[in-house]
């Protein structure tokens, strides 16, 4: 049943310590001067309420959300819903994969699918009545708590703000079932929040507002590495061969590579200090455009070899020839929930034997492994920082937080037309968009560009980096909070936004 959860984990920065980052300084005054503003109207706790404390995104965004904002002043307190029955879970997930335009399950969503849903939610929404307060605020996670919050809002008249994170940015047979299924359950909200306009349903496009996720830029994933901290990862991690000894110790698990022969090994010297390299660091899901990357890489590897693409420079010829491809991904065995992820890794694999031994040597399989999640994070970082052109080749993607990392590490990242990707990477200003995913030709002419064109790239580093400093880094996530608080309390004055 519902649980009561303490947020502090002792990872999240205070403010005061991004403040003292000249580059946050002033973020985090223009915060402290927004709240400033909200609180007298906050009169009670705001609750996040969702469906898991551990595992999956957004119960690794929540505790570092709420104790910065606890920090801005507000009263934020965090429930887990419950359910002992296991069908709950079942018909969460189906509504989930619906939500993404998945009709492999089929669609049909019946009165005891709603019936089990609100059920559960009147449950958890008992176990939390007796630590409500009459001007509280709950914002409710995704669709598993959706009939909490309903059931508050209209029994007890709390302001209640959905926040849904998965979206397709077209519809179909499965997302149209699936809102007509979830749109009674959130008569009640008062406001909702999506991750992209493109997701927002149009019977909520009155209430509904765009929350974009963000980076935390002290974090493992994002904070800055000195050159010699950088090449101590690689080398603790096993991908880089040391030539001097280094102060820290090897990682319990090192990187593993796959190989011709079918065998994972430590992969030990692959170039990333030298040669131009061009990354991908993703799930192993389909959708993130392995395929069609690894594909378009050979293809120009052969252009190069055959005597240069195009009327290439020796140094841009040169750059090709050397150039490696990185694909690193998450070591399956250490995803519980994903069996989807080895299948992807394994058709890889398999991809990856069929190329002629120059290429094998031009690609490395890398899985990063996953024992534990500061080592995982600063090898991502330590990759993406050694890499010359980042890809996020994907075919579809909610946000692409691998995007927003890269650009925050000053690259032009070579991305797709897929909604959470040109939302914050803007073709030739950031970097470039492809815009066919699936067509390797068109991939491997972007990579050329990039790899062939370094003035281009630094410049648009720069631009990919400011653009995250402005618009996704962690304060622009807290001050949409804010501004989501006091639009809902500007609903309940009447002077808010019209159903
Ligand atoms: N990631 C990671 N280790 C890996 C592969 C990915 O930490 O081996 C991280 C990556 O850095 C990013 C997140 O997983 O922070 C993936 O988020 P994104 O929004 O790009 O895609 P999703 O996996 O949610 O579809």
């Amino acid at each position: 049943m519902l649980k009561l959860v303490d947020p502090a984990n002792g990872n999240t920065p205070s403010l005061a310590r991004y403040a003292d980052d000249p580059r946050f300084t002033a973020l985090v005054g223009e915060l402290h001067s927004e709240a400033r503003q909200v609180l007298p109207n906050v009169r009670g706790c705001v609750w996040m309420i969702n469906s898991t404390a551990t595992g999956g995104g957004v119960a690794e965004m929540l505790p570092g959300l709420i104790m910065l904002l606890r920090e801005l002043g507000l009263r934020v307190n965090w429930a887990v819903i419950g359910s002992e029955r296991p069908e709950f879970f079942a018909l969460t997930k189906r509504i989930h994969n619906l939500l993404h335009g998945e009709t492999s399950a089929g669609i049909a969503l019946g009165p005891d699918d709603s019936r089990l849903l609100e059920n559960v939610g009147q449950a958890n929404a008992e176990g939390l009545l007796p630590h409500l307060g009459p001007d509280d605020i709950l914002v409710v996670h995704d669709p598993q708590p959706v009939c909490l919050g309903k059931d508050l809002a209209r029994r007890r008249g709390l302001r209640a703000i959905w926040r849904c994170h998965v979206g397709l940015d077209e519809r179909n047979a499965a997302t149209q079932a699936v809102w007509r299924f979830l749109r009674p359950h959130l008569d009640g909200y008062a406001a909702a929040a999506f991750s992209a306009p493109e997701y927002i349903p149009s019977f909520l496009a009155g209430r509904a507002s765009v929350l974009h996720p963000g980076i935390d830029p002290l974090s493992h994933k994002s904070r800055d590495l000195t050159v010699s901290k950088m090449v101590g990862i690689l080398v603790n991690a096993g991908i880089q061969t040391a030539h001097e000894p280094v102060p820290t110790p090897d990682f319990p698990v090192p990187v593993r590579r796959f190989v011709a022969d079918g065998k994972l090994v430590t992969p030990g010297e692959i170039g990333l200090l030298f040669r131009p390299i061009v990354l991908q660091v993703s799930r192993w899901d389909r959708l993130k455009g392995w395929r069609p990357l690894l594909e378009a890489f050979v293809r120009l590897k052969a252009r190069v070899r055959a005597g240069g693409a195009s009327a290439l420079s020796p140094r841009n010829q040169r750059r090709l020839e050397l150039a490696r491809l990185v694909l690193a991904g998450p070591d399956p065995a250490g995803v519980a929930d994903d069996p989807e992820g080895a299948e992807v890794f394994r058709e890889l694999c398999d991809a990856y034997q069929g190329l002629s031994p120059a290429d094998r040597e031009d690609v490395a399989l890398l899985l990063l492994p996953m024992d534990s999640r500061k080592r995982n994070a600063l090898i991502v970082n330590a990759l993406q920082r050694c890499a010359t052109v980042v890809v996020q080749n994907s075919l579809r993607e909610g946000f692409g937080l691998t995007v927003t990392e890269a650009m925050w590490k000053r690259h032009a990242v070579l991305g797709t037309h897929a909604v959470g990707i040109r939302t914050q990477l803007r073709d030739r200003i950031d970097g470039l968009l492809t815009r066919d995913a699936n067509n390797p030709e068109e991939i491997a002419a972007n990579i050329e560009a990039l790899l062939t064109a370094p003035r281009a790239r630094y410049d648009m580093g720069g631009h990919a980096y400011r653009r995250v400093h402005e618009r996704f880094l962690v304060f622009a996530q807290l001050s949409h909070y804010l501004s989501l608080f006091s639009r809902t309390l500007g609903i309940a004055s009447g002077t808010g936004l019209a159903e």
